[in-house]
């Protein structure tokens, strides 16, 4: 297997070697052993405090994906009504897979390389009254971070559940579930807790406990028998005890260091990636820099360059970053600076490599 210096793929990100050591050991079933259910009931504490919430955090095997879909088909029946507020790849690919599981869909589109503006978003949820309305914390193939709060209070305004994809913002920026009125929030281990692709969380209200309750979905990815485990102990599968360590591990990093310090590195050093990207000359794919994520930065291919040339470049030396897909495929590369990435020397590492390849040519 091919290996970098210096990775800084938006996700999955590197393991650092203190997760990596959590891994090395032998647990117990997590079927018989209380000790199991303890550490489940430490990680939705530690998670309750990352995301600012009461609500409970349901801890699933799997990863980002299992958690869209477990949200989606948890809370509605064919025929309901979702508004999926779409600015990237996987605003729309939400959308789009509410369609595929038989739900009426209607986008409010801004694109790719915007943010959601909360007031078109108000007048298409009185029109349409949805059940549920969907949106992306961090668009991470755009590099961009919506703002929530305002469009949480619109779901609240029209009794809709609102459903939010914090993926690969949660633990390096601020997510505010509860202030934010988020009902369903989604995340991933692969981001910025720096795990392997092994387990995804979603936070559920009360709200959307009633609909899990009332839409009784059945199926591996439901959340109905999710309700009471961190009570019971009664996990609906063999649940996975590393990810799960690892995962305890990882959220301890983050609540010992200080939300407030973790969200400063990742704003400081987003804002050392664009200032060395913008000296480069290279433009930034975003329409303004203020609403460029603090986890990620999108940039537009240089002139003159492919993807591909640029891509084989930078591994020549010893670099790897992202591309970025859908419509975006070969038109912008992506710097992931989250989690265990957001590291001032790995990225000024990376960008001096960078310039470097620019000027070769
Ligand atoms: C990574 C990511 C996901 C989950 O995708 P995976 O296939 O689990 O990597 C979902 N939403 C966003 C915004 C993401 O960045």
């Amino acid at each position: 297997m091919q290996t970098y210096e210096i990775g800084l793929v938006p996700g999955p990100v590197s393991v650092p070697p203190e997760l990596r050591a959590v891994y090395q050991i032998n647990y117990g079933s997590a079927d018989l052993e209380d000790e199991f259910l303890r550490l489940y009931q430490r990680c939705e504490t530690h998670l309750g405090k990352i995301l600012a919430t009461r609500n409970r955090v349901v801890i699933k095997t799997g990863e980002g994906m299992i958690a869209l879909w477990s949200g989606l088909k948890s809370v509605l029946r064919p025929g309901d009504k979702v508004l999926a507020v779409a600015n990237g790849v996987f605003g729309y690919g939400i959308g789009d897979m509410a369609s595929q599981i038989g739900m009426e869909v209607e986008v409010v589109d801004f694109g790719y390389d915007d943010v959601p503006d909360p007031q078109q978003v108000r007048e298409a949820a009185q029109r349409f009254r949805p059940q549920l309305v969907t949106a992306v914390h961090c668009e991470t193939p755009s590099g961009t971070l919506a703002s929530l709060e305002e469009i949480g209070a619109i779901c609240r305004e029209v009794d809709a559940l609102f459903y939010v994809d914090f993926v690969s913002s949660g633990g390096g920026v601020e997510v505010r579930v509860d202030d934010w009125y988020i009902d369903l929030g989604l995340l991933g281990s692969q981001k910025v807790l720096s795990l392997p692709p092994d387990l995804a969380m979603v936070t559920v209200s009360e709200r959307a406990w009633e609909a899990v309750e009332e839409v009784a979905y059945v199926g591996y990815d439901s959340l109905a028998p999710w309700k009471t485990v961190a009570k019971d102990g009664h996990f609906p599968y063999t649940h996975n005890w590393h990810g799960m360590a690892g995962l305890l591990m990882a959220t301890r990093l983050i609540l010992n260091e200080g939300l407030a310090v973790a969200f400063r590195r990742h704003a400081d050093v987003a804002a050392y990636c664009r200032g060395r990207m913008q000296a480069m000359g290279i433009e930034l794919y975003p329409v303004s820099e203020e609403i460029c994520s603090p986890t990620v930065t999108a940039a537009k291919i240089p002139v003159g360059w492919s993807w591909e040339n640029l891509d084989q470049e930078l591994r020549v030396r010893g670099l790897v970053v992202g591309g970025s897909y859908g419509p975006l495929a070969g038109k912008v590369f992506r710097i992931g600076h989250m989690g265990s990435q957001a590291k001032r020397e790995l990225v000024e590492g990376g960008m001096d490599i960078l310039e470097e390849v620019l000027n070769s040519k």
